[in-house]
């Protein structure tokens, strides 16, 4: 075959795996979302039939060979040459390992998760370290398996963004730690975090009904700059974007009587991921590339719509006009400061997906510097709760007081994702970077005076969004900022912030 046929060959290869794609995506949607309880065995059985026939196809005899003819032509042009590399990479993670290590681990997962639940119900982490070990050994294996050669935890984060290190994390969580630990000093002695704390509490006493907090999003939405025909929302547990394509995209939003900030920022922070995969360049619609470059990019995107831009001062006026609009009784009494200060309460908690804008990067940097000694220092699981325990009460000044609020908070190990973590923080550095660089590119601050987010998106569509996973991290921050990706931008942003408001 010429190159040409091959190229066809291999688009129309693209085209079906989508297709698979698409239907476990439309399933497992509506499953999150409005199917009926009782669904649950019905969709078990299309999402595993169709997950097996989209593996089958990754790893016939006759995919492996198509790629391995494309990597042999030199002169593909650069949409297609990583459009190989990026489908060769998952065929790879899919062959490495012997089909029977495979369906062991797929069973030992599934046991895993529902012994996870189990033990953080019961604040039991005995129940669950036996299964955590065998997770770990398995991950340890994969990683060989990928790069012989490699240390294994730098592969496992190789899968979560393409070319990331444990030197580059090294460094970051490094300038996290010199900042954000003094800054939450800061704050917690701060003669304004009571007032704060009292704002906070007077504003979720007043009760925000399911229907006002919706017709709040839908304005978000607006506000946001969504296309209408291109995306929706919907409700569900825990909020999450999922996208079948460029045209379709969707993602949810769960809703707290008790807590309306939590609704605003989960829409804007969801909007955010659902921006990025509604901008990728649309040429590349079906293929290996249409989607953002990595785990890390996609929440620089997220977290640039919900913190940089939604809780600055001058953006925020906007969403206190339209949550005011939508709810008058409750907002009778609330001003616009104490609207901003309830956005941006701070106070050190054991959960991370409850913490605030400052705290948050510390329960990332804990998890990282917890895995890297599991990956790195082959420390005993059994001593995994006393080490998670003394590290909160280091950085952050608490000690959780069980392991249900410690060790075992987040169902991700279960799964066995490890190294998956780093990226919630990094991209929220990215972010800050992004930020500066627009600053002095467009009218970055008269946008969001003006509540008008559209210069702003056309800056992220051209400079970051259009790429999809053309290129990696590393290319498209340089590209987008000139620089290589510095952490003290993110490290002036807090301090900027939290002293404006805590200092
Ligand atoms: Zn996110």
């Amino acid at each position: 075959m010429n190159k040409q046929e091959l190229l066809t060959k291999f688009y129309d290869l693209q085209k079906k795996l989508y297709a698979y794609a698409h239907a476990q995506t439309l399933v497992n949607w509506d499953g999150a979302t409005f199917a009926p309880e009782k669904s649950v065995e019905g969709r078990a059985i299309t999402t595993s039939i169709l997950g097996g026939e989209s593996h089958a196809l990754t790893t016939s005899e006759d995919t492996v060979k198509l790629v391995e003819e494309l990597q042999k032509i030199d002169d593909l042009e650069l949409k297609d040459k990583r459009n190989v590399e990026v489908f060769a990479r998952e065929v790879k993670k899919m062959t490495c390992l012997p089909m029977e290590e495979v369906m062991e681990y797929m069973k030992l997962r599934a046991e895993a998760e529902q012994v996870w639940v189990k033990a953080k119900t019961d604040n039991d982490f005995k129940l669950f370290a036996p299964y955590l070990e065998k997770l770990i050994e398995f991950q340890k294996k994969y990683a060989k398996y990928i790069n012989p050669d490699a240390k294994p935890y730098n592969t496992l984060l190789d899968d979560y963004q393409e070319g990331l290190t444990m030197d580059t994390l090294d460094k970051y969580f490094a300038e996290i730690e010199k900042t954000v630990v003094p800054l939450n000093a800061m704050v917690a002695k701060s003669d304004i975090l009571p007032k704060v704390k009292a704002i906070k509490e007077r504003i979720d006493a007043k009760g925000f009904d399911k229907e006002g907090q919706e017709k709040l999003v839908d304005k978000l939405f607006e506000l946001q700059g969504l296309p209408k025909d291109r995306c929706k929302i919907a409700v569900s547990e825990h909020p999450f974007t999922s996208g079948a394509n460029c045209n379709d995209i969707r993602y949810t939003v769960a809703y707290h009587e008790d807590n309306l900030a939590s609704a605003i920022y989960a829409a804007l922070h969801e909007g955010g991921h659902a921006m990025y995969e509604l901008n990728t360049n649309h040429d590349y619609i079906f293929t290996p590339i249409a989607t953002g470059a990595s785990m890390t990019m996609h929440e620089s995107q997220s977290r640039i719509y919900e913190n940089n831009i939604s809780r600055s001062e001058a953006f925020n006026k906007h969403i206190y006009k339209l949550a005011k609009e939508v709810f008058p009784t409750q907002f009778e009494d609330i001003s616009e400061e104490d609207f901003y200060l309830y956005c941006n309460y701070s106070s050190p908690s054991f959960i991370r997906i409850e913490a605030d804008e400052l705290t948050y990067s510390l329960h990332v940097m804990i998890r990282y510097q917890v895995e890297r000694m599991i990956f790195e220092d082959g420390v005993d699981v059994m001593d995994l709760p006393q080490i998670w325990n003394k590290k909160y009460e280091e950085y952050l000044g608490i000690c959780p007081p069980n392991d249900t609020q410690g060790v075992l908070q987040d169902v991700h190990w279960s799964f066995g994702l490890f190294g998956y973590f780093p990226t919630y923080s990094l991209g929220t550095a990215y972010s800050a970077q992004f930020e500066a660089t627009m600053k002095e590119a467009i009218d970055y601050d008269g946008a969001l005076e003006k509540g008008d987010l559209t210069e702003i998106t056309n800056w992220l569509r051209e400079n970051i969004h259009t790429y999809g996973k053309l290129l990696i991290d590393d290319e498209i921050v340089r590209k987008a900022t000139g620089k290589e990706f510095d952490p003290s931008y993110y490290a002036k942003y807090l301090e900027k912030k939290y002293t404006e408001i805590y200092g």
